[in-house]
């Protein structure tokens, strides 16, 4: 089940995951925006982890918005904002209950990220990822499915020209470039799903 304790591991397991592609994430942000992704979610999940083991969230909704308070302190570009708006939704959503609704909290995840950066799906973003894994969510599928849908919708950003972030600056020489933070969506989902670690 998600409890607090599962919640919390699956934080860690993310923020290993964002350590270990790091530098993938750099050279795809490198091919159509600045360089930095990798290195500003790699630094911030560190201050995450550093912030779960000095703090004693009591529910998983805390643990969200521990999350959430931590990037959106600590994590500068755009990814920063989007992502801990994201886990900011995600916990309000999660509120006081002792197990997470998959379903609930992507979907508020989703949410956050398209109220705060306007993206639609195609604009070649993070929302390519997310929204196919929350129609995944919402229709019964489990965490190993819903980072499935993130991958194969992260894939589907090869092609596409951005319309939202600095890739969008590139015009039509952003296609043919998978875009850097709906691989670090599908990397911290796939990370999620997990079991163990
Ligand atoms: P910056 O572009 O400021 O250097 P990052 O490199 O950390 O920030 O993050 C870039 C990623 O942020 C992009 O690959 C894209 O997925 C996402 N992004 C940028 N703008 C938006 C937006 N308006 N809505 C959703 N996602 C966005
Ligand atoms: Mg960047
Ligand atoms: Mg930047």
């Amino acid at each position: 089940g998600c409890d607090t304790a599962a919640v919390a591991a699956a934080v860690r397991r993310a923020a290993a995951a964002v350590a270990e592609h790091r530098d993938e994430l750099v050279d795809l942000d490198k091919a159509i925006g600045d360089g930095d992704h990798g290195e500003n979610l790699k630094r911030g999940f560190g201050f995450v982890v550093s912030a779960l083991d000095s703090a004693d969230p009591g529910t998983p909704g805390a643990v969200l918005k521990l999350v959430a308070t931590t990037l959106i302190s600590k994590v500068g570009g755009a990814s920063g904002p989007l992502y801990g708006t994201a886990f900011l939704r995600a916990a309000t959503a999660a509120g006081d209950s002792a197990e997470l609704d998959l379903a609930v909290v992507l979907q508020a995840a989703l949410g956050g990220i398209t109220d705060r950066g306007k993206a639609v799906a195609g604009d070649k973003t993070m929302v390519d990822a997310l929204a196919p894994a929350v129609q995944v969510a919402l229709a019964g599928g489990d965490l190993t499915a819903v980072a499935d849908a993130a991958d194969q919708g992260a894939e589907s950003t090869i092609p596409l020209v951005a319309r939202k972030g600095r890739a969008s600056y590139l015009g039509q020489r952003s296609a043919g470039h998978l875009d850097p933070g709906a691989r670090s969506t599908a990397v911290i989902l796939r990370a999620f799903a997990a079991e163990g670690g």
